[in-house]
C-alpha cells in the first residue's frame, strides 16, 4: 500500500475533492444499511399483521429517501474522486513528454520508442486506476464492509455473522488470484497481437520485396501461424475469465447457504424474528462487493506500484546533455575548431573518432568525405551536442560550445540530417517548422533555393499540400530539398548538409549548391556527400577514415596528393560519364 503514500503529494494537492468523495462514500455506506433494514422490519410486520397502509408508505418514503439519496451521492462521488485520477494522469503523462523532449539521442538509443509509448499509455492507465478505483475500493470496501458487518452482528446477531462470513476470505483471495492470471495471460493475448500487427505492417510495406521474391506462401503462413497464436492465447484469457464468476458464485452461495440453515434454526428457536433474518440476508448480500472489491484492491495497488516505479525512474533520468550555470544568451557565431582527441559511443567501448584537428574559418565551406562508418555524421553530432565529447573540445568563436547554451547553440546551426524528417502537416508548415509565423514569401525563398519550389507549385494544393504519412508521397529528392529549406529559412550561421543531397541528381545538386553560395555570404557551411562533386569546391576537404583524417586540403591539393580522394573523384567521374554518356 506504498502506492498511497507516494502519491501522498497529489492526494494533498487535490486534498478537497479527495476528501469530499470519501465523506460521501462514508455516507452511502451508511445509508446502504437502510433498505435491508426497512425490509426486516415489515416483513415482521406483516408477520404480526400490524402492517397499516399509514406504516407502509411511512417505510416506502424512507426506502425512496435513502435509494435517491444514494443516488445522487454515488454521481458526486464518481466526478470528485474518479475526476481527480484523471487530472494525475494528465499531469504525469505532461512531465513525461516534457522530459522525453529534453532528453538526448543517447536516452532514445537505449529505449526502443514502442517501450516509451507503452510507458505514456499503460503505465499512466494503472496509476490512474490506483488514484481513482484504489481509492474507491479501499475506501468503500472498508467501509460498506465494515458498516454492513456490524449492523449484521449488532442488529442480528454476531454468532450468525461470524459462520457467515468463513467464505469470504477465500473469496478475497481468489478475486486477487484471477485478477493475477488474467492480466499476466491478458498481457500474452495482447503481446500476441502486437506481434501480429507489426508482422502486418512490415508485410504490407515490403510487399514488393515478398513478390519479387516469391515469398508469398511462406509470408501467409506466418501470418497464420501468428494468427493462430493470438486465438489461442485470448482462449486461455477466456477460460479463467469463464472460471471467475462460477466460482464466485459457489462461495457465494455457501454463505447464503449457510445463512439460511442455521438462520432459519435461529428463527425456529425464536432466537431471532423472520423478519431480523430477512435483513441479514440482504446485508449478506450488500457484503459481496466490498470482497470483492477488496480482491481487486490488492492487483490494482500491484499494478499501480510497478508503473509507479517505472515512471519514476524515466522521470528521474538525468538528462546528460545540461547547460553550465550562469551561461548568458549569447548566440555562437565565428571560426570553429575541431579539437577532439577521442570520442566514444556511450555504452561502447571502442572511440569512433581519434585525433581529429582541423579549423574551419567562419564563412567558409567544409566538405567531409570517406566511406560508410568512417565517422562523418559523428563529427557533426559532436557540433550540435547530440552527444558530448569523450576527451578534446570544439571552439567555437572564442568559446567551447559548452559555454553556450545548447539552445542558443542550436540556433546557430541548422542541421540536415541523412534521414530528413517530415511532419504530417502541409509543405509550407514543414518548411516554417523552427518558426511558424514568418511571412510565406520567406517560405518560397527558401523553397526556390534548395530548388524545390518548381516543384511544389506544380502539386493541386501548392504549399497547402499535405505530406508526410497521410498526404501525397514525395520522392526522396524532394522530400530532401524540403529538408534543406527548412534549414535555409532559418538562415543560420552554420548551415549543415549531412548527406542531404544523395537523392539529387547532379544537376539539380549543382543548382542548390551555387545557389547556397550566392546566399550565404560570409556564413558558414559544412557538407557531408558520398559524391565527391557536392563538395570539390569547398575551402577545405577532409576525407575520414576509420575515424581519423587521412587527408585534407583544397581540391587540387587532394588531387595532386594522389591518394583515396583522387582514386574516389576519378571514378566517380568516370560513372558520371558511362551513366549519361558524357553529357
Ligand atoms: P558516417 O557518417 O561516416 O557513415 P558515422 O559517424 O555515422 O559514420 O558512424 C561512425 C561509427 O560510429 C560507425 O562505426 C557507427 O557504427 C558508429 N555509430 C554511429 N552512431 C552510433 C551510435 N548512436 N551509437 C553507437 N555507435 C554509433
Amino acid at each position: 500500500m506504498k502506492i498511497f503514500l507516494d502519491l501522498k503529494w497529489f492526494f494533498q494537492q487535490e486534498k478537497k475533492a479527495y476528501i469530499s468523495g470519501v465523506f460521501l462514500l462514508l455516507v452511502v455506506a451508511m445509508l446502504q444499511l437502510v433498505p435491508p433494514k426497512v425490509i426486516g422490519i415489515i416483513a415482521d410486520e406483516i408477520k404480526e399483521g400490524t402492517l397499516t397502509k399509514g406504516i407502509l408508505i411511512q417505510w416506502i418514503l424512507v426506502l425512496a429517501g435513502a435509494g435517491i439519496g444514494m443516488y445522487t451521492l454515488r454521481y458526486y462521488w464518481r466526478i470528485m474522486i474518479f475526476g481527480s485520477a484523471v487530472k494525475l494522469s494528465k499531469q504525469l503523462r505532461n512531465s513525461l513528454y516534457q522530459h522525453f523532449t529534453t532528453m538526448s539521442p543517447a536516452f532514445y538509443q537505449k529505449r526502443r520508442i514502442g517501450d516509451l509509448m507503452a510507458h505514456a499509455t499503460n503505465d499512466l492507465s494503472a496509476i490512474q486506476q490506483t488514484a481513482g478505483a484504489g481509492v474507491l475500493t479501499l475506501v468503500d470496501s472498508l467501509s460498506t464492509g465494515g458498516f454492513v458487518i456490524l449492523a449484521m452482528a449488532f442488529t442480528v446477531s454476531w454468532k450468525l455473522t461470524l459462520i457467515c462470513l468463513i467464505p469470504m476470505p477465500v473469496m478475497v483471495f481468489l478475486t486477487s488470484w484471477f485478477g493475477t492470471m488474467l492480466h499476466r495471460t491478458f498481457h500474452k493475448a495482447q503481446e500476441a497481437f502486437s506481434d501480429l500487427n507489426d508482422k502486418t505492417q512490415e508485410s504490407i510495406t515490403g510487399i514488393k520485396v515478398i513478390k519479387t521474391f516469391g515469398q508469398e506462401k511462406e509470408d501467409i503462413e506466418d501470418f497464420r501461424r501468428q494468427s493462430e497464436d493470438v486465438v489461442q492465447k485470448n482462449i486461455v484469457v477466456a477460460k479463467i475469465d469463464s472460471l471467475y464468476d462460477p466460482t464466485i458464485s459457489i462461495i457465494v452461495s455457501i454463505s447464503f447457504f449457510l445463512s439460511i440453515a442455521i438462520g432459519a434454526k435461529y428463527v425456529i428457536n425464536g432466537d431471532l424474528t423472520i423478519g431480523q433474518l430477512i435483513s441479514f440476508t440482504t446485508y449478506l448480500g450488500l457484503l459481496i462487493w466490498p470482497m470483492l472489491a477488496f480482491g481487486w484492491l490488492f492487483n490494482i495497488v500491484e499494478r499501480g506500484r510497478a508503473s509507479y516505479d517505472r515512471v519514476a525512474a524515466l522521470l528521474a533520468e538525468k538528462v546528460d546533455i545540461e547547460d553550465k550555470e550562469g551561461l548568458t544568451d549569447e548566440v555562437p557565431s565565428g571560426d570553429i575548431q575541431y579539437n577532439i582527441e577521442e570520442f566514444t559511443y556511450p555504452g561502447e567501448n571502442e572511440p569512433v573518432l581519434r585525433d581529429t584537428h582541423f579549423e574551419l574559418m567562419q564563412g567558409e565551406t567544409l566538405g567531409i568525405v570517406g566511406k560508410t562508418g568512417s565517422g562523418k555524421t559523428t563529427l557533426l553530432k559532436l557540433l550540435i551536442r547530440e552527444f558530448d565529447i569523450t576527451k578534446g573540445q570544439i571552439m567555437f568563436g572564442d568559446k567551447n560550445i559548452r559555454d553556450y547554451k545548447l539552445e542558443k547553440l542550436r540556433e546557430a546551426i541548422g542541421y540536415v540530417p541523412q534521414d530528413h524528417f517530415l511532419f504530417s502537416a502541409t509543405i509550407a508548415e514543414n518548411i516554417a517548422f523552427t518558426d511558424p509565423t514568418v511571412p510565406f514569401s520567406q517560405v518560397e525563398n527558401a523553397a526556390r533555393l534548395a530548388n524545390i519550389h518548381d516543384d511544389i507549385t506544380q502539386f493541386t494544393d501548392g504549399y497547402k499540400t499535405v505530406v508526410g504519412e497521410r498526404g501525397v508521397s514525395l520522392s526522396g529528392g524532394q522530400k530532401q530539398r524540403i529538408s534543406i529549406s527548412r534549414a535555409l529559412l532559418m538562415n543560420p550561421e552554420v548551415l549543415i548538409l549531412d548527406d542531404s543531397l544523395s537523392a539529387v541528381d547532379a544537376k539539380t545538386e549543382e543548382a542548390i549548391l551555387s545557389a547556397l553560395k550566392a546566399n550565404r555570404e560570409g556564413k558558414t557551411t559544412i557538407i557531408t556527400s558520398h559524391r565527391l562533386s557536392a563538395i570539390q569546391h569547398a575551402n577545405l576537404i577532409i576525407v575520414m577514415d576509420e575515424g581519423r583524417i587521412t587527408e585534407r586540403g583544397t581540391h587540387e591539393e587532394l588531387m595532386f596528393a594522389g591518394g583515396w580522394y583522387k582514386e574516389m573523384y576519378l571514378r566517380q567521374q568516370l560513372e558520371e560519364l558511362v551513366e549519361h554518356g558524357g553529357h
